[in-house]
Order: structure tokens, then C-alpha cells, then sequence
């Protein structure tokens, strides 16, 4: 008997994959549809081209075939930020590893002049949390392939009030 990784019953589970045992072929679809790991991990795929896809890069402005997207504030850091439009540039690897990676004061120097209401955003948005669910994470999928902008901004409607309650 072994335990079906999606529905947690115990069964024969004839269906597997790597280390995880399904009772059915339905349960083994479902768990690897809403795994987190998975997604993230595909989304990311995703969002890194859309972001840099046809574009020149961030700071020095110039077009190569191959290019990074670079988090501003990094996803070790900022996992909840992972997918948020205002915390990433396209950039060449060059400008990516030599500039943005090591010298990160002066980078971070850069970004804020470059991009001010970005830098303000990534202040407010830093300090939100809210836990990754499976649900969120097909939608981003949805706006990604939409480029729906506006919906890959995550903290967006919560910022808007922010701005509102400080402006009384
Ligand atoms: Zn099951
Ligand atoms: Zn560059």
C-alpha cells in the first residue's frame, strides 16, 4: 500500500513519478498542475521571455540575441516579487553579471534615477507578502501569455491606496 501524493489516501497507487505514487491517472495530473514548485518554475520560463524578448538592454541600451532578466530585488530575497513587472530589466549577460551583480551600489544608485516611481513601488511592494497558491500562479500564467502588464504588477491595487491614504 503507498500513499497517493495528491489525495493523501492509501492505495495501491499503480501511477508514478520520481518518488511520488498516485492511486489514479487523474490525481497524478492534478498534483503536478497546482505544485508550486512546478509552476514557478515554468511561469519563470514564461514571464524571463516576455520580458526579454525583442528588447535592447536596460542600461546600456544595445540589442544581443541572448539575454537576462535581472530582478531588481532578487527572488532569494523578494520570492513574492518573482513575477512582478517592476522588479525586473531585460540586460545583456555582460551588463547583468559585471554591472548589476557586482557593483550592486552602484546599480541600485542607477535604477533609482533611471526609474523613480519603480524604486518607490519595490519600497512599498519589499514589505508585502502573500502566499504563492496555485490559483495566483495560473493567472500570472494567463498574463503572461496575454501580456496583460497590469496584472503582473502584483501589488498594484494595494499601492494605489497606499498613494491615496498618504495624499490625505
Ligand atoms: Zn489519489
Ligand atoms: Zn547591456
Amino acid at each position: 500500500m503507498k500513499k497517493c501524493a495528491y489525495c493523501l489516501k492509501r492505495s495501491k497507487c499503480p501511477y508514478k513519478k520520481g518518488k511520488k505514487h498516485f492511486c489514479s491517472k487523474e490525481h497524478k495530473t492534478l498534483y503536478f498542475e497546482n505544485d508550486i514548485k512546478i509552476l514557478k518554475k515554468q511561469i519563470q520560463i514564461e514571464f524571463n521571455r516576455m520580458i526579454t524578448e525583442g528588447q535592447p538592454c536596460a542600461y546600456c541600451g544595445k540589442y544581443f540575441e541572448k539575454m537576462d532578466c535581472s530582478h531588481v530585488l532578487s527572488r532569494g530575497s523578494c520570492d513574492h516579487l518573482r513575477f512582478d513587472f517592476l522588479n525586473v530589466l531585460p540586460m545583456d549577460s555582460r551588463c547583468h553579471r559585471w554591472f548589476w551583480h557586482d557593483s550592486p551600489l552602484e546599480a541600485m544608485e542607477w535604477f533609482k534615477a533611471k526609474y523613480p516611481e519603480r524604486y518607490d513601488y519595490l519600497l512599498f511592494a519589499k514589505n508585502q507578502f502573500r502566499e504563492w497558491t496555485a490559483e495566483e500562479l495560473k493567472k500570472i500564467r494567463e498574463d503572461v501569455k496575454n501580456r496583460n502588464i497590469k496584472g503582473l504588477i502584483r501589488f498594484y491595487k494595494e499601492y494605489e491606496l497606499y498613494l491615496h491614504k498618504q495624499k490625505r
